[in-house]
């Protein structure tokens, strides 16, 4: 009964896999959805802060003073995104220790899917990663 054994608990391990993955995917998601925020404020800024200073030309100089809070706050917008790139990573990193701790298979042979350079999961048999870009290997 070796052979059912062996089965039986790779499906285990495959379970605690699929369950560290949802939720490092429910983190990642939450994450993801901030950053989204952050650079859509970002850009919305720098947008702002492009139509005023055309405004302000149109109806005589630029006021340097007046665009200063704005591109202020592009940094404060920008220090925000990078302290949520590295709860990211955290994410990522913890994940890859949950899996380590279960003995699962590493990412990439767990449940035959890839794990691409970007951290990125795909599904099996996926060619290009949709983040990066980047062709995966068979
Ligand atoms: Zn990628």
């Amino acid at each position: 009964m070796a052979f059912f054994d062996k089965m039986k608990e790779s499906l285990n391990k495959g379970t605690a896999t699929v369950s560290i993955k949802a939720q490092t995917m429910l983190e990642l998601n939450k994450v993801k959805a901030e950053i989204s925020n952050l650079e859509k404020q970002k850009k919305d800024t720098l947008e702002a802060i492009g139509e005023r200073m055309v405004e302000m030309k149109r109806a005589g100089a630029i006021s340097v003073e007046e665009v200063e809070p704005m591109v202020l706050s592009v940094f404060e917008v920008e220090a925000k995104l990078a302290e949520k790139e590295l709860e990211k990573q955290e994410v990522l990193k913890k994940e890859e220790e949950a899996l380590k701790a279960t003995g699962a298979a590493p990412a990439q042979e767990a449940q035959g899917g890839i794990v691409c350079e970007c951290g990125e999961v795909l599904a099996p048999g996926t060619k290009f990663c949709p983040k990066c870009g980047k062709k995966q290997d068979e």
